[in-house]
C-alpha cells in the first residue's frame, strides 16, 4: 500500500539542535524523507527525558544532534506494505527497535541488541517532522486511544522502561519496596509497583515530590536527609527488616550507601540512574556476605511500550505532573528541570 499526503511543500523545518558545550538553538534543518519506506511523522510534542539532560550536562552529544525521544504526533506521509497506520493517525513511537533475533534480544536483553542501539527516529523529537522506518511502524509505533491526550501518551516510554524495571526486579504482593528519588521516574515506578501489589515507600529531599507521591498511592514518604537517620526511620516502618526491594531512581552518589543501609539481606537493588562517577558502585562484600542483588534496567522493549500505554490508559499509572512549555522555550524547560523546579516538561512542537 502506498498513501502520500500533505508535507510535500515544506523544505525546511524546525528543530532544537544541541550545540556543544551545553546551547540548544532552535534552527531550520533539513526535512526528512522517506527513502524507501516508513513515515514521516508531525510531531505535537515531546517529553524532556532525564537521559537528555545527562547527555546536555555531560557532552555527550555531538553539535547538532537534535534530542528528545518521548515523542506524540500525526502520521502525515506513510509508505508501508505491512501495518494498519495511516496517515492522520495520532500515535506515539518508541524510537528504538531491536531484532527479535540475537543472542540478546533471545534473552530478552533487547535493549543491549545492537539494532536496537543503532536505530532511532530521524532526527531527533525535539522537531516539527521526524522519519520512522518500517520497523518503527511493525514494533514501535502505537495509535494513541481518543481518551489519552498527547502528553500523557508522551509518558508511554518512561513508563514502559518503569514498567520493565519492576518487572525484572520480580516485584510481588506484600513485597516492601523503596523508591529513591521521587522525580518522574521514581513517580512511575512506585504507582507501577503499587499495581503490583507492593508497599511502597518513597523518598526525597524535596517535600512537594514526597506530597505529590502520597497523592499518587505511594503507601509512605520520608525525606532522604541523612544516611542513618533515614534508613532507621525506614527500617522501623518494615519490621527493622528493610526492604525486599529499592529502586535507585536519584542520580545522587548519596543514595548509594542509603540503599545498602535500606536493603534487608537478600533482596534486590535496581539501578535505574546514572550517577556522576564511574568508579563509585556497591561494595564488593555487602553484595557477596549479605547476598543481595544489584540489577541494571535500562530501556524498553515494544511489548513493554503496548503494556504501559494500556497502563496510561486504565489510569493505573497517573502521570498528570508535567509542566507543559512551547518549542521556543525549550531552553527554560531544560534549566527549570535541572534547577529541580518542575517534575517533567512536556515541549509542546
Ligand atoms: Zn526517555
Ligand atoms: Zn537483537
Amino acid at each position: 500500500m502506498l498513501i502520500k499526503l500533505v508535507f510535500g511543500e515544506i523544505k525546511e523545518l524546525k528543530a532544537a539542535v544541541y550545540i556543544q558545550p551545553d546551547k540548544i538553538k532552535i534552527s531550520e534543518i533539513d526535512k526528512p524523507e522517506i527513502k524507501d519506506r516508513g513515515a514521516i511523522i508531525k510531531v505535537n510534542g515531546c517529553g524532556l527525558c532525564g537521559s537528555d539532560i545527562v547527555k546536555l550536562k555531560h557532552q555527550l552529544s555531538p553539535s547538532g544532534t537534535v534530542l528528545g525521544h518521548e515523542i506524540v504526533g500525526e502520521i502525515v506521509e506513510i509508505k508501508s506494505c505491512n501495518t494498519d497506520l495511516k496517515a492522520g493517525d495520532r500515535v506515539l513511537a518508541g524510537h528504538h527497535v531491536p531484532c527479535f533475533n540475537c543472542k540478546y534480544c533471545l534473552n530478552e536483553n533487547y535493549s543491549m541488541c545492537r539494532d536496537f542501539k543503532e536505530s532511532n527516529i530521524v532526527p531527533g523529537g525535539f522537531c516539527e517532522y521526524l522519519f520512522v522506518s518500517e520497523n518503527h511502524l511493525n514494533n514501535t509505533v502505537f495509535k494513541i486511544p481518543d481518551s489519552v491526550t498527547d502528553i500523557q501518551a508522551s509518558f508511554t516510554e518512561p513508563a514502559a522502561c518503569c514498567h520493565r524495571a519492576v518487572k525484572r526486579a520480580n516485584v510481588k504482593p506484600g513485597d516492601n519496596v523503596l523508591v529513591m528519588g521521587l522525580g518522574s521516574i521514581g513517580l512511575l515506578i512506585g504507582q507501577i509497583a503499587k499495581h503490583f501489589g507492593a508497599n511502597v515507600s518513597g523518598c526525597d529531599l524535596l517535600k512537594e515530590r514526597l506530597d505529590l507521591a502520597l497523592e499518587l498511592g505511594f503507601d509512605n514518604t520520608f525525606n532522604s536527609i541523612g544516611t542513618a537517620l533515614t534508613s532507621a526511620y525506614y527500617k522501623s516502618t518494615t519490621n527493622e527488616i528493610g526492604a525486599d526491594i529499592v529502586f535507585m531512581a536519584s542520580g545522587s552518589e548519596n543514595s548509594l550507601p542509603l540503599a545498602l543501609s535500606c536493603i534487608r539481606d537478600g533482596g534486590t537493588i535496581v539501578v535505574f540512574s546514572s550517577i556522576a562517577s564511574d568508579e563509585t558502585g556497591f561494595a564488593n562484600n555487602q553484595i557477596y556476605y549479605r547476598e543481595l542483588t544489584v540489577m541494571g534496567s535500562y530501556s524498553p522493549s515494544p511489548k513493554d511500550l503496548c503494556e504501559s500505554l494500556d497502563l496510561i490508559k486504565r489510569g493505573i499509572i497517573k502521570v498528570d505532573f508535567a509542566s507543559v512549555y512551547n518549542f521556543d522555550n525549550i531552553e527554560r524547560a531544560i534549566k527549570d528541570t535541572l534547577k529541580n523546579k518542575i517534575i517533567k516538561a512536556y515541549i509542546k512542537i
